[in-house]
């Protein structure tokens, strides 16, 4: 059976080609399933009966549930753990904004970077999700809470790049003004940074936000903290980011967890002077989020606000990022990690 959750519009024109039917039927297939969130194909009431009939041999709807949901009653962060239909489970943050829902999904179950201050990647990378696997948590959150998310950020466990072919489907899916229309400006995609896949996505010329995470101000603290700069180091980072500004015209935003006494002092703000000036960026400080297995301690309040003082003042816009959900645990990969941890049986 084809689950029809993931399936584009193009995908569909084809379903309805080999079922001997006319090609706008795709498109009522792709509102019921995107849109109009049909639960079956039963419900796909303009549809004829042996159409309906014919489509069901072949195809399914079937959602990933919602196992868990913990809520922050302070600020109304929700977050979810997913399990996917062989019974893997990932999960998705729901942050309430001035403008609107912004949530957080994951692409891979687990993660293979290995980033030290991150709890998805503590087991390493199991499987990376389908575009319909990725696209489905947007909808079994709006289904559940009634509600419409407004903005999408792939920065829930997983590397998006690592799984670069289903999460471009996603991107183009989930923009179809057809179905869940979410446009491509309130898309945010986050990368350790792989560099040749940032070259690829550059071509792509989405109008997407690239976020880089960037956590360390020269080679041997980013090395320490994630792997991947061994492989692809700041100054090839630095130019595919380069390259990706003058492709797409967009501004590139870093991500930088501010980790006490490790990379939060004015000598590793002047290092990133020099790496960031030059390029058309955002710089978004984040106080560390810290994991019981290791034994990073977020840098003090005061610390932050220097730092952040400091890019400012020398004309690189850094913002510090507000620390929603923090009495649920609302890091990535730490609720999963829970649920894996419980005994069984
Ligand atoms: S921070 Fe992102 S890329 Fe790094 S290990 Fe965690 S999920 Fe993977």
């Amino acid at each position: 059976m084809t689950n029809l959750i993931g399936l584009t519009q193009d995908q569909l024109y084809e379903v309805v080609r080999e079922l001997g039917e006319a090609k706008f039927r795709g498109k009522q297939i792709y509102e019921w399933v995107y849109k109009h969130r049909a639960p079956s194909i039963d419900h796909m009431t303009n549809l004829p009966k042996d159409t309906r009939e014919k489509l069901k041999e072949k195809h399914t709807i079937e959602h990933i549930k919602i196992e868990k949901i913990l809520i922050d009653e302070k600020d109304e962060t929700h977050k979810f753990l997913f399990s996917l239909n062989d019974q893997n489970t990932i999960e998705g943050v729901l942050m309430k904004y001035k403008y609107g829902y912004a949530l957080c999904v994951s692409t891979q179950v687990g993660c293979k970077m290995g980033c030290t201050f991150c709890a998805s990647t503590l087991e390493g990378v199991v499987r990376s999700l389908t575009s319909g696997e990725i696209i489905d948590q947007i909808m079994v959150v709006e289904n559940h809470l009634q509600i419409r998310i407004s903005n999408v950020v792939l920065m829930g466990s997983g590397e998006p790049l690592d799984n670069y072919d289903e999460v471009l489907k996603f991107i183009y899916n989930v923009n179809n003004s057809n179905g869940i229309n979410i446009g491509q400006r309130h898309l945010t995609l986050s990368t350790c940074g792989i560099v040749p896949k940032i070259y690829d996505l550059a071509k792509e010329n989405l109008q997407i936000n690239l976020s880089i995470s960037l956590h360390g101000s020269n080679d041997f603290i980013r090395s320490k903290m994630m792997p991947i700069n061994k492989r692809y180091p700041l100054q090839q980072l630095m130019e595919a980011c380069k390259f990706y500004i003058e492709k797409t015209g967009r501004r590139i935003s870093f991500e930088y967890s501010m980790v006490n006494g490790v990379n939060d002092k004015i000598e590793h703000a002047k290092e990133l002077e020099v790496l960031l000036k030059a390029l058309n960026c955002h710089v978004n400080l984040i106080p560390v989020n810290e994991i019981k297995e290791r034994d990073f301690i977020k840098s003090s309040k005061d610390n932050i606000i220097r730092f952040s003082r400091y890019l400012n003042d020398i004309g690189i816009p850094t913002t510090i990022r507000r620390e929603l959900g923090s009495s649920i645990n609302a890091a990535c990969g730490q609720l999963r990690r829970n649920h894996t941890e419980k005994p069984k049986g």
